[in-house]
């Protein structure tokens, strides 16, 4: 593929304005969409607060920060990312809503646009199958938050070409970044291992082990993790954590993987965690 020019971010919250703001800060032209325009308002001014610390610190030239904000545009117009190289999907982890999203975006995209998706665990092949490129559809799964963590997993779905690898690898890596691949099983390699890990800290507060603060402790001292399990998943997004959950119960249909039902009532009561100020913790 050719020279990357331009991006298309489609969700404006904490994953699509941080990839957004990766891509900026590296040269490359956004359009940022999401359809509720208060999520683009907090999304402009995460973005710009975190340019101006970048320069603060000396990380970042003024003219370089200038750059970078000039280069991101917020739009509710989804046709404004047809001239999009690349258009990375960050919304809500539904499968439905993300099917009819990649529907859409198969008709506004230009032929030979990359339909990569940020989704924590569904798959990609499913997602692919709604379009007529699936060859040119790939899961590009950033880590929270995308301007920091190191890594990005690239997962391939069945159909995915090979030239959408490379492409995608090479952008990940513009965006200094290491690659893991992992094949289309349901939450992939990373949430494989730390979604049941979370829910397992859920059950272990749920059934009285301990209280959350010993639980976050014993991980953080016990195992060196740098945040415990709950702070952890307070971080990501209940909804976020519930939503993989399900997945991998659905998908790779074992009783163990069943969402503790600690973590369903937070959810239910719109305790979502540090996003809406209470989750395990309260930060209000
Ligand atoms: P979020 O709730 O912070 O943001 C989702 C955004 O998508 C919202 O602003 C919402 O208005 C917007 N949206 C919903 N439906 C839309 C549509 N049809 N068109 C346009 N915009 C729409 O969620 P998030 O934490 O940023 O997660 C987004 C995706 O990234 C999910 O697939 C999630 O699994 C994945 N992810 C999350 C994390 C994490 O730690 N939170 C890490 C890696 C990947």
């Amino acid at each position: 593929m050719a020279e990357i020019k331009m991006i298309g971010v489609v969700g404006g919250g904490q994953m699509g304005s941080g990839i957004a703001l990766l891509a900026a800060a590296n040269g490359i032209h956004v359009w940022l969409h999401d359809t509720d325009p208060n999520a683009l308002s907090r999304a402009q001014k995460y973005v710009s607060t975190f340019v101006q610390s970048l320069v603060s610190k000396g990380h970042l030239s003024q003219a370089a920060g200038s750059d970078a904000l000039i280069r991101l545009q917020c739009t509710s117009n989804l046709e404004d990312l047809q001239s999009a190289d690349v258009i990375i999907e960050a919304i809500v982890e539904a499968e439905d809503v993300k099917k009819k999203l990649f529907s859409e975006l198969d008709k506004i995209a230009k032929g030979s646009a990359i339909l990569a998706s940020n989704t924590s665990s569904i798959s990609i092949s499913r997602l692919a199958s709604v379009t007529n490129r699936p060859q040119q559809v790939i899961g590009m799964h950033f880590m929270n938050p995308p301007p920091i963590m190191k890594l990005i997993e690239i997962v391939r779905g069945a159909d995915t070409s090979d030239e959408t690898f490379s492409s995608t690898k090479a952008l990940a890596e513009r965006f200094g970044k290491t690659v893991i691949c992992s094949r289309d099983y349901p939450g992939f390699i990373v949430n494989r291992i730390l979604m049941p890990m979370i829910n397992e800290a859920f059950y272990a507060l749920y059934t009285g082990v301990a209280t959350k603060e010993d639980i976050d402790t014993g991980m953080r001292l016990g195992t060196n993790h740098p945040m415990g399990p709950l702070t952890l998943a307070d971080f990501i997004g209940l909804d976020v954590c519930l939503s993989i959950m399900k997945i991998l119960h659905a998908g790779l249909g074992d009783s163990r993987y069943a969402p503790c039902p600690l973590l369903v009532q937070y959810v239910d009561a719109g305790r979502l965690g540090r996003k809406r100020g209470i989750g395990v913790y309260d930060y209000r």
